[in-house]
């Protein structure tokens, strides 16, 4: 038997099933396939395209040391397949199961119809929590832990198959300046894995929020598991390996693992979202806002916000800093997309894509999900407008972190940095070396929750904010962890009542 190995979002060799069972199998080609029209579509960059090249490269030597090279082609995985046909028969193809965008769905549908046509099985195998065809949330914890809880597949001990030539790869997307942009690989992400298990974590909860210390303390593993140069059960069971390890120390670690093993639960639950309802990247999840904001967006606002020149300092630093680095931490992250929706009152499909632009860690399941939470646009979330002035004082106490990607604010004194529109020197530095506000902070905020609850009062909010629950909501006891609650009495037993439940639903969707 010949089987190739289709490599998707899951570039590494370990805990890798679709590579574990080709190679039981017999013989196996590996293949990873640049294809120009998926790096034509509008929520991917030069960021992503580098960091994918160079995770490829270190893929490639990893099958060449277990005994078969990597072929990698450029063009359709159609034309790639067929291709490969012609020069080797093959019986299977093996790859894993991924939530992607529409583009990606749609290139899977050919790749189906291409295989039955040509009497070839294609196989798709779980690789995370994410469950395929799940029917409602109930039990999806309780699927998702197990999953988490099996053991690793093995690497293969060693590969036979075909040497078959490789394309030269052209750059399919425009560059773009990201110099601390993280690089791409395994080694790169075993390194950051352990840093963070073994010293950088420590403070992770309490350090997390603030774009300072979070740089430091956040896993920084986003991208790595985005394109799967780790799995989420490889991060999960070694963050469970350091629990058990520090059980019992007081040195904060506990909680900070715990947060951690929380976050890598929220990746699995928000791409469930998508995996249930694709049309989530192109619709609001809750009809009544689908008009509420105006689909061709104001193209001034939008540029001020995609260039960090809003004149709101903490916002167009943490728009600087993520242009610079490709990476941002989640808080910041929540702050952005929130102001371009509530105080600029952007569509969050046009925002969302500059934003996706702007990750090198990309993962379209995380992205729009949290993109519409941000924004409102779910129904049943509590609707949280990030003051900036705010947040900039909580979380850059110093002004460190907004002096250094706003330096043109050199001249204003701490207590107004995060509000030089409240100095009496304002009009040395606003409209000249930096922007006056595009929109009154305190004003526009207002403006859009009174726009956003006018939606919510309307006669037929609550019975579709119910199908939303039902389809999407996290079921979570009461210190936020994820429940199977297909039996109530379990639930409430685990500590969490009906009024609290129905908050945390709210809450996370
Ligand atoms: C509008 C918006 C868009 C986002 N888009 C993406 C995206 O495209 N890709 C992406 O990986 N994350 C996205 N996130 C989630 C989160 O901000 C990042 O995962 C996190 O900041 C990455 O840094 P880290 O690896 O150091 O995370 P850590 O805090 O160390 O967390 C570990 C891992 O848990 C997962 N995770 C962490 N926070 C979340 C969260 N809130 N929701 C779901 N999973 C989470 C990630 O896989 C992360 O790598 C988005 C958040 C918002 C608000």
């Amino acid at each position: 038997m010949r089987t190739v190995v289709w490599f998707k979002r899951d570039l590494r060799v370990s805990d890798h099933p679709a590579l574990a069972q080709a190679a039981a199998q017999g013989e196996v080609i590996p293949l990873y396939v640049f294809e120009p029209d998926y790096w034509a579509q509008p929520d991917v960059s030069g960021r992503q395209f580098d960091f994918v090249v160079e995770s490829v490269r270190e893929l490639g030597a990893e099958l060449q040391a277990l005994g078969v090279p990597l072929v990698v082609r450029v063009g359709s995985v159609v034309d790639a397949l067929q291709d490969l046909k012609r020069s080797f028969a093959f019986d299977a193809i093996l790859s894993h199961e991924e939530t992607g965008s529409a583009w990606t769905y749609a290139r899977d549908r050919d790749v189906a119809a291409w295989s039955a046509a040509n009497g070839i099985v294609w196989s798709e195998l779980a690789q995370s929590g994410v469950v395929r065809r799940l029917n409602g949330r109930d039990g999806w914890a309780k699927q998702r832990n197990a999953f988490l809880r099996q053991p690793q597949v093995d690497v293969p001990a060693g590969l036979t198959g075909p040497v078959l030539p490789s394309d030269d790869v052209p750059r399919l997307v425009a560059e773009d300046h990201c110099p601390d942009r993280q690089r791409g690989g395994r080694q790169m992400a075993l390194s950051l894995l352990g840093s963070f298990l073994i010293e950088r974590g420590q403070s992770y909860r309490k350090d997390m929020s603030s774009p300072v210390t979070g740089e430091w303390s956040c896993s920084r593993l986003s991208p790595y598991l985005a394109f799967g140069c780790l799995s989420g059960r490889e991060a999960s069971q070694a963050a469970a390996a350091r629990q058990r390890e520090v059980k019992g120390t007081r040195e904060g670690w506990g909680g900070s693992l715990k947060s951690f093993q929380a976050r890598l639960a929220w990746r699995d639950h928000f791409m469930q979202k998508l995996e249930d309802e694709p049309v989530l990247e192109h619709r609001c999840l809750h009809s009544a806002y689908e008009d509420m904001r105006p689909k061709v967006p104001d193209e001034e606002r939008l540029a001020a916000w995609e260039k960090g020149e809003t004149g709101m300092p903490f916002v167009d630093a943490c728009m600087r800093y993520l242009a610079a680095t490709g990476w941002m931490n989640f808080r910041m992250r929540s702050m952005l997309m929130a102001v371009a929706s509530y105080h600029l009152w952007l569509d969050w499909r046009v925002t969302g894509l500059h934003l996706a632009r702007q990750f090198t860690d990309f993962e379209p399941g995380i992205h729009w999900p949290q993109s519409q939470m941000q924004s409102g646009t779910t129904g049943v979330n509590t609707v949280r407008i990030y003051n900036p002035v705010k947040q900039g004082k909580d979380q850059d106490p110093t002004g460190v972190f907004t002096r250094r990607w706003c330096p043109e604010l050199v001249d204003v004194p701490d207590e107004f940095l995060q509000e030089p529109w409240a100095w009496d020197g304002a009009d040395t530095v606003l409209g000249k070396r930096y922007p006056a506000p595009v929109v009154d902070v305190l004003d526009a905020a207002r403006q859009a929750r009174e726009k956003v609850w006018a939606v919510r009062r309307g006669a037929a909010f609550r019975d579709e904010a119910k199908r939303v629950i039902h389809k999407h909501a996290s079921r979570k006891d009461s210190q936020g962890h994820f429940v199977d609650d297909r039996n109530p009495r379990k639930r409430y037993k685990a500590g969490v009542s009906p009024a609290q439940d129905t908050r945390q639903m709210g809450f996370d969707f």
